[in-house]
């Protein structure tokens, strides 16, 4: 890969606005995007920066910034929060559409979910009426593929009128083609034709998204969608979403308890056997009490607790956790949440971000 990453401490700097270039001819590249459609893995297998991944929503809440040269060129790499339009419904979605019309991106990278092309499509229209500087980024295309879902890239990029490049960011399939395609943009003049104000005939949007799937997303099985279709109104439906998502936490938390108490009984008996070796070895070296006492009844006996205690629940509970997210069931939660959030003045998208929160807040309370 031709792509030359390195970074640069830029949360500061984005959050009074300012770009930090390094050197006058470095372009500023805006990667936009709706939300989990991988902007950050993009951004972190540019950059080389380690931006947090996740799948769900309310994860990306600010801007970050990093560098990276390809062919010898610069570029200042804004990743920005997810937004589902330019019309922006949270404090978030309104930071991405201020950089966006704000013009300060030579070249907009605007991210899709292969998987569901129609509904990414829309902020990749919106987009496309201001700028003609915009690149389309269809990624997860290992995902689509995976589930018997064509996208026609190059029919796709005759009609948007736009380039259009297929990823998988995870992997970094496509990343060179996408940054050869950004600089070809670079490269051109400006144009005057563009409006300057976002479309705000949604209707007409989302038409236009529909007419372009139609001819550019092929599906093999349209039998798989069906039964997605099922599941999610099971997971989310008024009346079943909440009680299979207090099922599902419960049984994760039950799993996480009960299956912890048996690594936690034989790491707490493996430490003590060691304890005693080591209460041998300080005898039979005629140590100090006081030495015997500091370092095996105080240090060992200690971190040995720790471990056998919070090591087994961790390690059961994180691979649970991660297989919810992988199977996509957190923006479901976020979504049934969403409406108690509400009353509270929130959204739904917190309730994850606060989880986080709570249980980072919890470890450093027991840290202390
Ligand atoms: P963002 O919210 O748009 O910044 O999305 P993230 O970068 O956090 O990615 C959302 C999820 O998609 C994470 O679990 C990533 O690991 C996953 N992901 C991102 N790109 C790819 C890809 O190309 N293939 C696959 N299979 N997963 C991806």
């Amino acid at each position: 890969m031709r792509i030359k990453a390195a970074s640069i401490d830029a949360h500061a700097n984005m959050r009074d606005g300012a770009i930090l270039k390094r050197s006058e001819t470095d372009l500023i590249l805006a990667l936009a995007g709706n939300p989990n459609v991988g902007k950050s893995t993009v951004f972190n297998a540019l950059t080389g920066l380690r931006q947090h991944t996740g799948n769900w929503p309310g994860k990306t809440v600010d801007s970050a910034q990093g560098y990276c040269v390809h062919n010898g060129q610069g570029f200042v790499i804004v990743d920005l929060p997810g937004t589902y339009s330019l019309s922006p419904h949270s404090q978030e979605e309104e930071i991405t559409r201020d950089f966006i019309l704000s013009g300060k991106a030579d070249v907009t990278i605007i991210v899709c979910d292969a998987t569901c092309l129609e509904r990414n499509l829309n902020l990749a229209l919106q987009t496309r009426c201001i700028t003609d500087r915009a690149v389309l980024c269809v990624n997860l295309m290992d995902e689509a593929r995976k589930k018997g879902i064509q996208v026609n890239i190059e029919e796709l990029s005759k009609q948007l009128n736009m380039p259009v490049v297929g990823t998988s960011a995870r992997s970094g399939k496509g990343l060179s083609a996408l940054m050869d395609a950004v600089q070809r943009i670079a490269c051109l003049p400006p144009s005057t034709e563009n409006s300057s104000a976002p479309i705000q005939n949604t209707e007409a949007i989302f038409q236009e998204a529909e007419r372009i799937c139609r001819i550019c997303v092929t599906r093999e099985n349209p039998t798989a969608d069906m039964r997605r279709f099922r599941a999610d109104r099971l997971l989310t439906g008024r009346i079943t979403g909440i009680p299979v998502m207090l099922l599902l936490l419960s049984l994760v938390f039950y799993i996480t308890l009960a299956g912890a108490n048996y690594p936690s009984a034989l790491l707490s008996k493996w430490a003590l056997a060691l304890q005693e070796q080591l209460t041998r070895l300080f005898q039979s070296l005629n140590a100090p009490a006081w030495l015997h006492d500091a370092l095996v009844l105080g240090m060992y006996r200690v971190l040995a607790w720790v471990v056998s205690v919070m090591l087994p629940p961790m390690a059961i509970f994180f691979p649970l956790f991660t297989l919810l997210e992988d199977l996509g069931y957190l923006p479901r939660v976020a979504f049934n949440l969403d409406h108690c959030f509400k009353r509270c003045h929130a959204c739904g998208k917190q309730a994850l971000t606060m989880c986080m929160v709570h249980s980072r807040m919890q470890r450093q309370g027991k840290s202390c």
